[in-house]
């Protein structure tokens, strides 16, 4: 039989240091893939091409399934983010963004037992691009939220909810204010909410949701919100459980799906061989778990928590000193050890 094929996207900044350290663990938890290896972000721009070239789009979307590492977007005129046009061009419309307490974590959050997901849409409101100037003194962003949009995104946290024998499924909006998008998203996510009858479906508005992230972070279980207040919520719960180095996510469409870190190209530390691999290797497990390979997902998943709750091998973002190299040989160990 064929090996199954992967797109891999190294990315820039702290990008090709974790995607290193993570296929290494993959291939010693036995996961066996043929890797197609594509360019963009700083590679790309530096070729004169856009961060997102689109040979890159069309080879995740003939292979369709990627693990992507961060790419810069520089700030300013003429820069599309490559996130952003991958997104819109795969219709990647579902961003999940698991958050769950770790073991052995210090922090303000150590006591709480926080098991939640985060589905944010990923193609519309004002992350659509539409921005325009129509006086020198003032420039405008078009805010857009569509039926369809809003009912495919519910419809997908509902499902996943069910899948994953969760409860209650809460949406984040800003209704009361923008009362036709917001509006319409809600009217979507209860419409959907009605053939789930097992499910406790509930709103909240976003400040309010903030504060209650912070004060009683336990009580949420699936989220499903819109582009803009995924993006910040999601990076605040990332905050709770550790920080960024931690955090996993997944971009899914009908036909593809990207596995990629919530955090960015961290280009402070880039070069340095310091950066924490982690929310790489987690959203590689997402993958795998999509890919149906549970066990290979588990025996790995089971070497790091054991590595971050001994707390004797940590990089610097959660506290400790070792390098990138250290802490992949630390889970590589501990997985050997539990063979
Ligand atoms: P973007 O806008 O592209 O999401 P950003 O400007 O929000 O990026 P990041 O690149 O995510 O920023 O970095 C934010 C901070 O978190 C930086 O100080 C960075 O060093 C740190 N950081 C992010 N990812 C990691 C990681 N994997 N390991 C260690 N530190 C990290």
């Amino acid at each position: 039989m064929s090996k199954r094929r992967i797109a891999i996207i190294p990315g820039d900044g702290i990008g090709p240091e974790i995607m290193d350290a993570t296929l290494q663990i993959l291939g010693a938890a036995g996961f066996e893939a043929e890797y197609i290896t594509l360019e963009a972000g700083q590679p790309a721009l530096d070729r004169g091409q856009p961060a997102m070239p689109p040979e890159t789009v069309e080879a995740i979307r003939e292979i369709g399934i990627a693990l992507k590492g961060p790419t810069t977007t520089p700030v300013g005129k003429g820069h599309t983010s490559a996130n952003v046009a991958l997104r819109k061009a795969l219709d990647l419309f579902a961003n999940v963004r698991p958050t769950r307490s770790l073991p052995g974590l210090k922090g303000p959050f150590e006591d709480k037992n926080i098991d939640l997901i985060i589905v944010r849409e990923n193609t519309e409101d004002l992350y659509a691009g539409i921005e325009f100037q129509p006086h020198p003194d003032m420039a405008q962003a078009v805010k857009v939220i569509t039926r369809p949009g809003s009912n495919r995104l519910s419809r997908y946290a509902f499902e996943m909810a069910r899948k994953q024998g969760r409860k209650h499924v809460t949406a984040v909006h800003k209704a009361n204010i923008m009362k036709l998008t917001d509006g319409m998203f809600l009217d979507e996510f209860y419409k959907v909410a009605a053939d789930y009858p097992e499910m406790e479906a509930d709103d909240i508005i976003v400040d309010n949701c903030c504060m209650q992230l912070v004060t009683r972070p336990e009580k949420f279980d699936v989220v499903v919100t819109e582009n803009l207040y995924g993006d910040i919520v999601s990076d605040l719960c990332a905050g709770l459980v550790g920080g960024l180095g931690l955090a996993a996510g997944a971009n899914i469409g009908e036909k593809t799906a990207v596995f990629e870190s919530v955090h960015g190209s961290a280009p402070d530390i880039a070069g340095k061989g310091i950066a924490n691999p982690t929310a790489l290797v987690f959203s590689a497990l997402m993958m795998l778990r999509h890919l149906g390979e549970r066990e290979k997902a588990d025996l790995i998943g089971r070497a790091v928590l054991r590595v971050l709750k001994e707390g004797k091998v940590l990089t610097g973002d959660i506290g400790g000193t070792a390098t990138t190299v250290q802490y992949r040989d630390e889970v590589l160990r501990q997985m050997a050890a539990s063979q």
